[in-house]
């Protein structure tokens, strides 16, 4: 029997599991892909992503940026940079692949290819049942992402209810690297590359060009209830960043691919087990950022994992819930705040990118929601307090 199992090894399982090794537990990580595997992904990290990590990622880096441009619907253009990098761009293959050999290499057994569909909970254990065999644990943690199975089958969730969940369609197109480089910087005399944002081409949602070493992730995504013919809006924004940058695509292949954001009223905990990265619907709905919560919250689950060992004690699984709401539900809140301010119609953000044009101030808030610089608490409180101080009038003609 082992200490632990977690089913799914991106990077919420994979962060978990290699601190609960690191913590001395026994370890087994059950992944149905075989690694390297693709995932939809723009693969931009912010910062305080490396933090967290206890290795440096800098083999897996494709790219450094340094900021963004934000499109209103118009399509007038706000320029958000500051000096130092943002943040890092990634191909989820590789980084993902990166991340379970760290997790290999403290010790965590990897069964790959093997795909849990069952998991029987037990007063002494928890069982989990994969397509050919069967593995028992002392406890379980889910990091099966949007799609999982063990959320469903430990009863915390049947499934994501319309608008708590994003569908996104997206390509990386190949692109030569010297063109990325031309159509991607911030001016002609500075290579510092910028991430494209753009309101305006669906409601509830954005369309993105973010660059890695030699493709372009090109995509859109909005809350699921507004998706209707997403694909043929795809198409035309693709169509907008070709015209836009002076780009000839070849006909790319699409993936669809879901993203959840909470609200962050889910349940997280059942018996034996806890839910941790996108299959707790841990991820930003403001910015889509959902690598940063997907590591933190594993990182979280491995060190309640570690007490529940030492305690002897499994049911001291339950306190993960409450050491979620200390840590990341206070920030998705602000964040839930934040994109009901930003996404809950066109206009809205039209205003926004507006005011942030007239104002510095504002532009270095919007520059801390994208690059993740400081709590999101501090940063909707911010905003809120300058809305009413320098820009009261359009703050009336927001829509909550
Ligand atoms: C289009 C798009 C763009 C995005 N861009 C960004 C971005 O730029 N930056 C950012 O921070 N976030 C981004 N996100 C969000 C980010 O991808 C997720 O938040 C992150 O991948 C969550 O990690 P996870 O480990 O929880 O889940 P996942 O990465 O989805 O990993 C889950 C793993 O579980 C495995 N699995 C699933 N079911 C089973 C099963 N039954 N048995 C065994 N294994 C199973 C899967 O194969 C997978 O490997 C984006 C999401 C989308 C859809």
């Amino acid at each position: 029997m082992h200490d632990l199992v977690v089913v799914g090894g991106g990077p919420a399982g994979t962060s978990c599991a290699r601190a609960a090794a690191l913590g001395g537990l026994d370890v087994l990580l059950i992944e149905k892909d075989v690694f390297p595997r693709d995932k939809l992904c723009a693969g931009a990290l912010t910062q305080r992503v490396t933090g967290l990590l206890d290795f440096d990622i800098d083999p897996v880096v494709e790219r450094l940026f340094s900021g963004g441009r934000v499109y209103s619907s118009s399509g007038d253009c706000l320029e958000l940079r500051r000096n130092k990098y943002s943040g890092y761009l990634v191909k989820r293959a590789v980084f993902d692949s990166f991340l379970l050999d760290k997790a290999k290499d403290a010790g965590v057994e990897v069964a790959e290819g093997s795909k849990a569909v069952g998991v029987e909970q037990t007063r002494s254990a928890v069982r989990v049942l994969t397509l050919g065999d069967s593995y028992k644990a002392q406890l379980l943690v889910g990091a099966d992402g949007v799609n999982g199975t063990v959320a469903k089958q430990v009863g915390v969730r049947t499934r994501w209810k319309s608008d708590a969940v994003a569908l996104c369609i997206a390509a990386d197109i190949p692109i030569e690297e010297d063109e990325i480089n031309r159509c991607m910087s911030f001016s002609d005399s500075d290579d510092s590359i910028g991430l494209d944002i753009h309101f305006g081409v669906v409601e509830r949602g954005y369309g993105w060009c973010i660059p890695k070493k030699e493709e372009l992730n090109i995509g859109i995504g909005c809350r699921m209830d507004k998706a209707a013919n997403l694909r043929n809006r795809w198409r035309a924004f693709v169509k907008r960043v070709e015209e836009q940058k002076g780009l000839r695509l070849e006909s790319p292949r699409y993936t669809a691919f879901r993203v959840p954001f909470g609200p962050p009223k889910n349940a997280y905990v059942a018996r034996r087990t806890m839910i941790v990265g996108d299959a707790a619907g841990l991820v930003s709905p403001v910015s889509g950022e959902g690598i940063f919560y997907a590591i933190k919250s594993g990182q979280l689950a491995a060190s309640v994992a570690c007490e529940a060992a030492e305690m002897k004690k499994p049911y001291h699984v339950m306190t993960y819930g409450s050491s979620l709401t200390k840590t990341l539900l206070k920030e998705l809140s602000a964040a839930d705040f934040l994109a009901e301010m930003l996404h809950k119609s066109i206009r809205n953000a039209d205003l926004l990118i507006q005011i942030a044009q007239e104002d510095p101030i504002m532009r270095e808030y919007f520059i801390d929601i994208m690059a993740g610089t400081r709590p999101l608490e501090q940063v909707k409180r911010d905003i809120m307090k300058r809305m009413a101080t320098n820009h009261p009038l359009k703050a009336l003609k927001l829509r909550f």
